[in-house]
């Protein structure tokens, strides 16, 4: 199984989660919602071979923490992956607006100037905006778009983009998110949970939740959860074969 978007650092107790993770032979991507929380956080999964730990700066805290765009340039070297960055023009955020710009412009800029990387982003109610910047930073890397809740036309765009997709429980519950997910080329499509901040019941989900995508994802392309599984994981495999620099 994959869940290549949750934040392993945010739940209680990380460790049990990455113990189990490991159980299961789960490949993880772990997000960071600053740079400053990179460091710790990759440290947490040391030698789990399946699991890495993306650098990010999340949209909501661009205003707060703007001023470690100095760090994420210090250790993007460091890394292949990135995220989770992006804009969010939801009403609680776009006060800010201009600084979550200008923080994703930088993550954009110094991505292509590192040789780009896997960006996972986030882009809830800002497609738009965050496909116009993609459009400008080509080289930037190979963008997988989280949890996309956009217009089917935004949809056909990112598509025509090159965009990758991660989608998860919550998205594939809904009607909207089906009828998109549809419409995703299914060699583009990575599964995530997104946990601890999705929810299901009101618990935080787990990352080996994704298994309740696999098998909406299985019906929906018409193959058992195996062959679904299977799919997946050459999608992951060509994912991570779009971005070779010797890095892991
Ligand atoms: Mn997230």
């Amino acid at each position: 199984m994959i869940d290549f978007h949750c934040h392993l650092d945010l739940y209680p107790e990380p460790a049990d989660i990455i113990r189990e993770c490991s159980r299961r032979r789960m490949y993880v991507l772990s997000m960071t919602t600053t740079p400053s929380a990179w460091s710790m956080s990759s440290a947490l999964a040391a030698g789990c071979d399946r699991i890495r730990t993306a650098l990010g700066l999340h949209p909501q805290l661009a205003a707060e923490r703007k001023s470690e765009l100095s760090e994420f340039d210090r250790l993007l070297p460091e890394t292949r992956y990135v995220g989770e960055v992006g804009l969010d023009g939801s009403p609680e955020c776009s006060p800010f607006w201009r600084d979550q710009v200008e923080v994703f412009e930088h993550v954009l800029a110094s991505c292509s100037a590192g040789g780009g990387r896997i960006i996972s982003i986030h882009s809830r109610r800002a497609e738009g905006e965050v496909l116009s910047h993609l459009e400008s930073y080509r080289q930037a890397g190979t963008m997988v778009l989280h949890w996309f809740s956009g217009s089917r036309q935004s949809l056909e765009r990112a598509v025509g983009l090159g965009c990758w997709f991660s989608v998860g429980p919550s998205m594939l519950r809904t009607k909207k998110g089906r009828g998109l997910v549809e419409s995703m080329p299914a060699d583009r499509v990575l599964t995530e949970s997104d946990g601890p901040f999705a929810k299901h019941d009101g618990c935080p989900v787990v990352p080996w939740d994704v298994q309740d995508a696999v098998l909406r994802l299985a019906s929906m392309w018409r193959l058992s959860p195996g062959e679904a599984e299977e799919r997946l994981l050459l999608n992951l495999r060509a994912l991570l074969g779009s971005i070779r620099d010797g890095q892991t």
